[in-house]
């Protein structure tokens, strides 16, 4: 089977917002082991959008469009394939039902333009929002299948991964269970990772093995398909063994994980608490910790010593430090990280001072960073980064490597 992905969106081709639907469901639809040749971005216009569907039918077999199911006026795009394939739109009560809940829920009046929502194509299947109004739907005309999705990501992904993912599956009458798993990887670049593994890729192809770089990480999704879930899964334990065995040293976890995530799990289990001084992280890292679930009560606080002056009067570090050493050093990281950490009385102490651009500081060049780590019952440790990026790419890998360097030492200290 050969897909074409339409995005529907005037905002899509003003640059406006970045067309991430395409990207989800191009990976998705590989997972089926559907090919997908081609990505349109068409405006919300219905001559536009027609002409669109027509090239579509020449060369795809399943045409899945994204957006434009909404209520206002420029939400066009099933009207526009009703109109093309000469189908009905027709109320779906259940859909239009759940429409009604959703008003009353959140006690706002219903206008009736959001009727139209549940509108739907004579003979589709109808696949339901559980989080907005539009329902999605998928129509086959024994030559296309079209599948219409929501605009929107959060409605979009859910709503594919539990009722479009498998009504493909079916379509496609395959039994195999397709079984995926990330491996995520930090302290490597993909190049070094990918050659590394590359005899292994080359000759895998039950599982595949995709890699995937972005922010400083590499993940690698292996997804492997066949008749027996166990199977499916023992291929790819055989999979991730020997890729592990060249390069488990950079391996940190599996499938939604994250660096913060990780470094959260270790702190619980070890029963520690934390605390920051953040100088040129302005505070990212404590954002970062809080916004994992089942962080509160690890984080004890935190400084964001951005001057100098903050750093000596509220942390403590030594005139002669900032004097001789100056505030990026390792030692002004050392007494940040020992001394924020007797401020709050945490158990761990992690600091971060460097410049992240775009001008030098103190004729340290951009991208020179320090972390400070202190646990409790061990001497203080400190890291130097020399990253090149941006003053945004810099800030953002000083804080994973904070939690990759922070995760380390607490291993270290659960092994000794
Ligand atoms: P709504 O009910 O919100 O109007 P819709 O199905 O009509 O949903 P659109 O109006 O086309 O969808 O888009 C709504 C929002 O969804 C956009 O403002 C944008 O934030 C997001 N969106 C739409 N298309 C894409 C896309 N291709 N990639 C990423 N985000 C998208």
């Amino acid at each position: 089977m050969n897909a074409e992905i339409i995005a529907v969106g005037s905002e899509l081709l003003l640059g406006q917002i970045v067309n991430t639907n395409a990207r989800f469901l191009s990976r998705q639809l590989a997972e089926l082991g559907i090919n997908v040749f081609y990505h349109t971005v068409v405006g919300d216009n219905p001559e536009r959008l027609r002409s669109v569907i027509k090239i579509a039918e020449s060369r795809s077999d399943l045409i899945v469009f994204t957006g434009g199911l909404g209520p206002t006026k420029d939400d066009l795009t099933k009207e526009t394939i009703a109109r093309h394939l000469g189908k009905e739109l027709l109320m779906d009560e259940q859909a239009l039902e759940s429409i009604q809940l959703y008003f009353k829920r959140t006690n706002r009046e219903m206008t009736e333009n959001n009727k139209k929502q549940a509108l739907v194509l004579e003979d589709a299947q109808v696949l339901p929002n559980e989080h907005g109004m539009a329902p999605g739907m998928i129509a086959d005309n024994g030559r296309h299948v079209f599948m219409l999705l929501p605009g929107p990501p959060n409605e979009m992904e859910p709503m594919f991964l539990k009722h479009a993912f498998p009504a493909l599956q079916s379509k496609l009458g395959t039994d195999d269970v397709i079984v995926s798993r990330v491996l995520h990887f930090f302290g490597i670049g993909e190049a070094m990772l990918e050659t590394e593994i590359e005899d292994i890729i080359d000759a895998q192809s039950n599982p595949t093995i995709a890699p995937l770089a972005s922010d400083g990480e590499v993940t690698l999704r292996l997804t492997a398909k066949h008749s027996q879930p166990n199977t499916a899964m023992m291929l790819i334990d055989e999979a991730e063994n020997k890729i592990l065995d060249r390069v488990g040293e950079y391996f940190y976890g599996y499938d939604d994980t994250s660096l913060m995530y990780e470094l959260t799990k270790l702190i619980k289990e070890s029963s520690m608490t934390i605390s920051a001084a953040e100088s040129l992280t302005g505070g990212m890292f404590q954002e970062v910790f809080t916004s994992i679930p089942g962080a509160g009560g690890l984080l004890k606080g935190g400084v964001v010593c951005y001057t100098n002056e903050v750093k000596a009067e509220v942390l403590k570090v030594r005139k002669e430090t900032i004097d001789n050493d100056g505030v990026v050093s390792a030692q002004c990281a050392a007494e940040l990280a020992e001394n924020v950490a007797s401020l709050t009385n945490a158990d761990i102490g992690i600091s971060f001072t460097g410049v992240a651009g775009p001008d030098e500081l103190e004729g340290n060049p951009v991208g020179t960073v320090y972390i400070g780590i202190w646990i409790k019952g061990r001497p203080v440790q400190t890291e130097k980064l020399n990253l090149g990026g941006t003053r945004a790419a810099n800030r953002v890998r000083t804080v994973k490597y904070g939690c990759h360097f922070l995760i380390k030492a607490l291993k270290e200290t659960q092994n000794a």
